[in-house]
């Protein structure tokens, strides 16, 4: 532990003046951006409202200063109203010895308008805290395992309130403490003490009812005080073995109104996702909504998914192979079709061997989960594919997340994390801002220190590349040592795909859980995207116009005053703002446009774009009109 560098980290949001959210956590540096963002997703989407302000601290701090202590054991008493959970309380406090426990209860509405907790000496009735209105703020503290267990919000209530019970009832001369939640939805609360432990008391007050507070008991000298406060305040904890959570006290949240207002949010956040239906085949342009528009937002990249050879190749498929494949590849799913694809994607890729999954998503998730586990490090670009940042997850290996595009970076944190065994891993283009992985020399740094190399290639296949081999091609340069690619955008059907040496492709096929326990594809998937990939190789000139077109409209885009730059078929027009995004690709689409604003999750907050993907098909007319037609719509600055 003491090699590492940890850092605490701390979440506060305000909204209308008052605390709606905070949290904290201890961890060590590499862990530390996931974590931010996880209280960063918790502050945003509060159930309790908007937050105006968030504020995110992080301190450095020493990890030998760090006490470790075991959650206290866990104990229940649920009653049956309110009234008689607080007899239970005070018939506790007399069973632990308080000798005034009415009084001590009476103390406790008082706590109601502090953020902070109340100190009490037991024997005097005083009041400890140096700031009565504030009170005193526990900090400093953690569960040992926090970042893997908490829910994927960040917050765990239970988790939370026993770490904090348990630094408290160590703390010099504290011996118990009391507490009601303020969350109107939340209404089992708590006495803790080193002696008794955590008890559970529920219902301490009604549903809805927003008042709560923290007492904490004291007895000692009056000098002993000041290191009690500053014990509170300043010691650096992290509590382990903590227990799972009993059942939930009655009454329980309710669970379809959970979801409803995180709906609610995703609206008044401009969030909230739609799936439109299409009424056209994908194309240069398309039907929607009755109208005909130019089509900006589609992957299919060089036009083949309604291509007449394609559609006649599929016929006959459907006639002798029907529909469905009937089972998993490993049993009866796999047709010569199958077989025969992944005999061309490997020849194409000048690969030894490849191998097909259900789609792009299901190859990447499949093949880091069957190739890294908890001895591996993985060197994930901050920018990768959510299908990328899945399979990381999924591997349970130590994820290091290194700055986008930055090399320098990738190798600085290799060193400092010098693993024995890992993988690099970055998307070839990238989905979102269509910029390229500088591929030589960042094969040459995973070379260096042995890792696996992977690429994910989903947007530069058909695109990049005289051939539009890709980025090996693009670069001239070797294949890393896992491809990933997909049937679903320049191969105009659905599926995805790796290529590598046979080593690699065997050791998938009997290892990658979502090549293994997925239905295979069916051969009419299987035999389009082998049809368009023919159609590919046999008619370059398809790459070079798309390629053309990209020049085209960047410099359309550029003689207008809007600054956008692309190598491949994606440029990203960055506006920023959420519902600016949303608002200008509705405008393009009543001027006959189809273009779709991107904005979180998908990209992060802030940082809404319209992302215009390009197409073999669009002409220079379509294309010059298209760009007229953006620059007319985007705010000032940006023209
Ligand atoms: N990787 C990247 C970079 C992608 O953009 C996508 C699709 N959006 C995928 C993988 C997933 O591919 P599929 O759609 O075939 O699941």
């Amino acid at each position: 532990m003491s090699h590492e560098t940890w850092y605490q980290i701390k979440m506060r949001a305000q909204a209308g003046g008052k605390h709606l959210s905070g949290a904290e956590r201890m961890l060590p540096q590499p862990l530390l951006p996931q974590q931010a963002e996880t209280l960063v997703h918790r502050a945003i989407f509060h159930p309790r409202g908007v937050p105006e302000q968030v504020v995110l601290k992080i301190e450095k701090i020493e990890p030998e200063k760090i006490e470790i202590l075991d959650a206290l054991p866990v104990s229940e008493i649920r009653a049956a109203s309110v009234a008689e959970a607080w007899r239970a309380l005070e018939n506790l406090l007399r069973e632990e010895g308080f000798l005034a426990p009415e009084k001590i209860l009476a103390h406790f509405p008082e706590t109601y308008p502090m953020r902070g907790a109340m100190v009490l000496d037991i024997e005097t009735f005083q009041r400890w805290e140096p700031d009565f209105q504030r009170g005193i703020r526990v900090t400093g503290m953690d569960a040992l395992d926090s970042c893997q267990k908490t829910a994927e919000n960040g917050k765990n209530s239970f988790r939370e309130a026993i770490v904090l019970a348990t630094k408290t009832a160590h703390a010099p001369g504290i011996v118990g403490e009391i507490c009601v939640s303020d969350d109107p939805g939340y209404v089992t609360g708590y006495f803790a003490s080193r002696r008794r432990g955590y008890v559970r008391i529920s219902p301490l007050k009604e549903v809805g009812d927003e008042q709560g507070g923290r007492l904490f008991l004291y007895h000692g000298s009056s000098e002993k005080v000041a290191s009690c406060l500053d014990y509170l305040e300043h010691q650096l904890v992290q509590v382990r073995n903590i227990p799972n959570l009993p059942t939930p006290a009655l009454p329980r949240p309710d669970r379809w109104e959970r979801l409803q207002n995180t709906l609610e949010t995703l609206h008044s956040a401009g969030l909230y996702r739609q799936v439109p239906e299409m009424e056209s085949a994908p194309a240069g342009e398309v039907r929607f909504r009755g109208q005909p528009l130019v089509m900006l937002a589609s992957n299919n990249y060089l036009n083949l998914a309604h291509h007449p050879d394609v559609e006649k190749l599929v016929q006959n498929v459907a006639a002798e192979w029907g529909t469905g494949s009937g089972g998993s590849r490993l049993t009866t799913g796999t047709s010569p079709w199958h077989t025969r694809l992944e005999a061309s994607l490997a020849e194409w890729q000048k690969t030894e061997s490849a191998l097909l999954f259900n789609t792009g998503y299901m190859a990447n998730v499949g093949v880091l989960s069957a190739l890294c586990g908890p001895d591996d490090t993985i060197f994930s670009d901050a920018l990768n594919h959510a299908s990328i940042i899945d399979g990381c997850r999924l591997s349970k290996a130590k994820i290091v997340v290194y700055r986008h595009g930055d090399l320098d970076d990738l190798e600085r944190k290799i060193r400092q994390e010098n693993p024995s065994r890992g993988l690099v891993v970055s998307d070839g283009v990238f989905s979102m801002d269509g910029d390229l992985l500088p591929l030589p020399r960042w094969l040459k740094i995973c070379e260096k220190y042995g890792l696996f190399s992977m690429v994910d290639d989903a947007h530069a296949l058909g695109v990049l590349g005289e051939t539009g081999r890709g980025s090996a091609e693009h670069w001239q340069s070797p294949q890393p040592d896992i491809l990933v690619g997909t049937l679903s955008k320049t191969l105009g059907s659905e599926g995805g795909f790796v290529c590598g040496k046979e080593t690699l492709i065997d050791f998938l096929r009997n290892r990658a859980r979502s090549f293994i326990f997925s239905t295979a594809l069916n051969a009419l998937s299987v035999a389009a995207a082998w049809k368009s990939l023919e159609i590919l190789q046999a008619e370059p000139w398809r790459v070079r116009k798309l390629q053309e077109n990209v020049r085209f409209f960047c410099r359309e885009l550029q003689n207008a005053g809007i600054p956008v730059q692309s190598q491949s078929a994606i440029v990203p027009i960055l506006l920023g703002d959420e519902r600016l995004a949303v608002s200008c690709s509705q405008q393009l689409l009543e001027k006959g446009i189809y273009l779709s604003a991107i904005r979180y999750p998908t990209v992060a907050h802030g940082k809404a774009r319209l992302r215009v993907a390009l197409n073999a098909a669009h002409t220079p007319e379509t294309l010059r009109h298209s760009a007229a037609a953006i620059a007319q719509t985007l705010p000032v600055p940006l023209r």
